[in-house]
């Protein structure tokens, strides 16, 4: 029997009645590992209830007793970050270093989050009329959710629960099916760092799931990330029933190379950034675009690199890239490598029917590399989630930055070049929303925040750092006198300063 992953509502475990499972598999061995509940409706409703009962001491709680929580959180997230890693390997698929510093990120945002007493002061001014005061003060919204994807099972969820939390919220946490053990994990160590129960819940599940929070009027705000279609139907549905919602999307993240880059600094970049994570990360280069001669020094030694990549499973210490998440996933990947051969796009390398000796069944992609490909080919539109690179060829950085804003997306890009007043310029007029100058995925620190333009992010707040602190509160302005003073009587015009 298959181990059963569960929810947690109201500090202790709890299996679905629905007598729906998926399977969890080990993506290296292509092999089921676990199993999770798929959860109801109903049991999403007694979550939000939990929550809803343990908001009130939680929200009155003094904002440093909260940190305090989190101070012992985060002692225990650093004490447990190999156990951590090694599920996220093992479910997800990455390498054990990958997960590692995806731990390390995590962890960040709560480092970030126990300076909580300092990011909710107010604002006051006083006397801004004889007499009165006047004051702002941030309370919290209520119960909260976040609904995660598969790529970061730890550290997308702690970009949402450790500044909720901090802020006052309760919070319901949605993992993705794929690799849930993760939730629990956190669900352990909150209690054991002596957050009451009911503040922090777990709902594992696929649609049904998502749809009863989205559709539960104690939820007050939801927070999602995954791809742009489920964004958008989330930002819509939540929206529509009143809630806050941030929903993060996909991406298609491009690498501009001007011709005076230093190229060796330029490929390490590149491969590292297209082909990490087996190319699953939002932030992945999977688009080069070569600008000039650019291409002529690049193409064939990415090609030499892509083409020598260490592929394994990912707890083998020498492996650099893993398998992809699931059998689906990858046969996704390589029909559209089929159909960039099909239109045109010179494929370099070929990373399609790869096997890794002794896991034969596991879910693995090759490094793929593809050049001159061109906007209008399938493999450029779309998001492809996978260890393919795309090398566009362009005259001139002004055709590299017009080519990048007509893109949908707009979550992260980057400029390798010499030039200052080149990459100026490059920075000033993209319409993306983080950008790196010789820095390939500028994945913002806990203090910033993170988030994408157009369609990588529907919603007005980033995630994390001080748009965090935003998203999970409410701003309140006070205004205040005190009967010492004289009334001015009765007025019937609108108030002014007097
Ligand atoms: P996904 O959209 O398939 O799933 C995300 C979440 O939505 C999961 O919890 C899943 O259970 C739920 N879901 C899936 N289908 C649903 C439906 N029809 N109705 C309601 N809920 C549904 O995404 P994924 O495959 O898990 O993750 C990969 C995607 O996430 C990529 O597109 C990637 O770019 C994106 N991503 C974006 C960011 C960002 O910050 N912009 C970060 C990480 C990942």
């Amino acid at each position: 029997m298959k181990e059963t992953i569960t929810h947690y509502i109201n500090g202790a475990a709890l299996d679905t009645s629905s007598g729906r499972y998926a399977d969890v598999y080990n993506p290296a061995l292509g092999e089921p590992v676990a199993r999770v509940a798929l959860g109801t409706a109903e049991e999403v409703n007694a979550a939000v209830a939990a929550a809803q009962a343990a908001f009130p001491a939680w929200a009155n709680t003094p904002p440093l007793a909260r940190a305090r929580v989190l101070f012992k959180y985060l002692e225990l997230c650093q004490k447990h970050t190999d156990e951590f890693a090694a599920m996220l390997t093992r479910e997800h698929g990455k390498t054990f270093t990958d997960a590692q510093g995806e731990v390390a990120r995590g962890i960040e945002v709560v480092e970030f989050a126990v300076g909580v007493p300092q990011l909710l002061k107010g604002e006051y001014t006083d006397q801004i009329a004889r007499g009165i005061d006047a004051w702002s003060m941030r309370q919290p919204l209520g119960v909260v959710a976040g609904i995660t994807p598969f790529n970061f099972p730890v550290m997308v969820p702690m970009w949402m629960f450790p500044v909720a939390l901090a802020c006052g919220n309760t919070f319901i946490l949605k993992p993705s099916e794929r690799d849930p053990s993760a939730s629990l994990l956190h669900a352990r160590l909150l209690k054991e760092a002596g957050l009451p129960d009911g503040v922090f819940n777990v709902v594992q599940g696929d649609k049904v799931t998502v749809d009863a929070i989205l559709d539960n009027p104690d939820v007050q705000a939801v927070s999602f990330v995954g791809s742009t279609p489920i964004a958008e139907y989330i930002y819509a549905r939540g929206s529509a029933s009143g809630k806050r919602v941030q929903a993060l999307g996909g991406a298609k993240n491009h690498m501009v190379v001007m011709p005076d880059a230093d190229m060796k600094m330029a490929t390490d970049a590149i491969i590292g950034a297209a082909y990490g994570s087996a190319g699953e990360r939002c932030m992945a280069i999977s688009v080069v675009v070569a600008v000039g001669d650019a291409a002529d020094q690049l193409v064939p030694e990415l090609a030499k690199r892509t083409a020598a990549l260490k592929i394994g499973d990912g707890m083998q210490k020498d492996s650099e890239m893993g398998p992809i998440v699931t059998l689906q996933a990858k046969q996704r990947i390589e029909k559209l490598i089929g159909e960039g051969v099909e239109q045109g796009a010179d494929l370099v390398v070929d990373g399609r029917n790869y096997k890794v000796q002794g896991r034969e069944n596991g879910f693995f992609v090759g490094g793929t590399l593809f050049d001159n490909v061109k906007p209008d080919m399938t493999i450029y539109k779309e998001e492809i989630f996978g260890p393919v690179l795309c090398v566009v060829r362009l005259p001139d950085v002004a055709s590299a930055v017009e080519l990048i804003n007509a893109n949908e997306y707009g979550n992260g890009t980057a400029i390798f070049t010499r030039d200052g007043g080149v990459a100026r310029e490059f920075v000033r007029q993209i319409q993306v929303g983080m950008v790196g100058v010789n820095v390939p995925l500028p994945v913002p620190m806990a203090f910033n925040s993170f988030g994408g333009w157009k369609k990588s992010l529907f919603g007005d707040h980033h995630a994390y750092g001080p748009e965090g602190v935003r998203f999970y509160t409410r701003h309140k302005a006070v205004m205040q006198r005190w009967p010492n003073t004289a009334s001015a009587g009765v007025q019937f015009a609108f108030p002014q300063m007097k």
